[in-house]
């Protein structure tokens, strides 16, 4: 029970990463809000954990204002606000010439905007309580470059060096901020590609460990973060990718 009584926002909380991690922070005693913008799964598992500790907010991570309703939303829910999961995201595929003006920015908005948006949003009522800890979800993706996942490259590389700079600026308030950079793991926003035929085995052998990881593994590594058991750490960039970012990509 690392987080009983604790506050915690968890944006695309729907799915994935983002809904391991509202099971395991609601399973350790947390009250949850999760955001996301699908409706169905999001409002099911607030239905599904049902304890009182649980509630969805409709929320576009891109839109600043419904952000900021959305960090309001927790503190007049459960008091206060301790813990930021900021960890919605999207993909889009193409190389710089063919990536289109506006999927390029959407993927910005999405990727990188919204993690501005809910430290903003979040720091002042974290002020409020005394502290608190922020988690961003990077990638791999932001650690090195992809083939023709430009936009997404740049976004996860910026969440990457804005979660340096916002954690040493708020250091000494108490409010850590760090991230983790998943390498592949096994959810929706990668199964179009992951399910074309052949492409799951050539994928599964880039990674030193052989395998996708499970969504529980990641939200294992954002929950330490978010934990007193983490509380000299700041500004750190956490790889949980099965080795992958370790390997220089040599054959073996
Ligand atoms: P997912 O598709 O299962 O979950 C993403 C969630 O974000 C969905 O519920 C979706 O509805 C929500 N979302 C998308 N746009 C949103 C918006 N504008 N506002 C609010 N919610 C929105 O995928 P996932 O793998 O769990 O992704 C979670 C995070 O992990 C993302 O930031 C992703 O980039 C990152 N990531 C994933 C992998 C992977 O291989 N799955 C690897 C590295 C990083």
């Amino acid at each position: 029970m690392r987080f009983k009584d604790k506050s915690v926002v968890i944006t695309g909380g729907a799915s994935g990463i983002g809904a391991a991690a509202v099971r395991r922070f609601h399973a350790e005693g947390a009250k949850v809000v999760i955001a996301d913008l699908n409706d169905a799964l999001g409002e099911a598992l607030a239905a599904e954990l049902g304890t009182g500790r649980a509630l969805y907010q409709h929320t576009d991570v891109a839109d600043w204002p419904a952000v900021e309703a959305l960090m309001q939303r927790a503190v007049d829910a459960y008091g206060r606000l301790d813990i930021l999961f900021n960890n919605a995201g999207i993909g889009c595929f193409g190389a710089t010439p063919d990536l289109d003006i506006a999927e390029w920015q959407r993927v910005i908005n999405v990727d990188l905007n919204s993690v501005f948006y809910g430290c903003k949003a979040a720091i002042p009522h974290m002020r409020a309580g005394g502290g608190g800890a922020i988690v961003n979800t990077a990638s791999a993706s932001g650690l090195a470059g992809d083939y023709s996942f430009t936009a997404y490259n740049a976004a996860k590389g910026a969440v990457i060096n804005y979660t340096r700079a916002a954690g040493i600026d708020h250091a000494r308030e108490g409010i850590r901020i760090n991230a983790v950079c998943p390498g592949p793991v096994d959810t929706p926003i990668i199964a179009g590609v992951k399910d074309m035929p052949g492409v799951q085995a050539i994928w599964d052998d880039c990674v030193p460990m052989g395998r996708f990881a499970r969504p529980e593994e990641i939200a294992a590594a954002v929950l330490f973060l978010a934990s007193a058991d983490a509380s000299y750490m700041t500004g750190a960039i956490i790889a949980v990718d099965g080795g992958l970012t370790a390997h220089t990509g040599q054959p073996n």
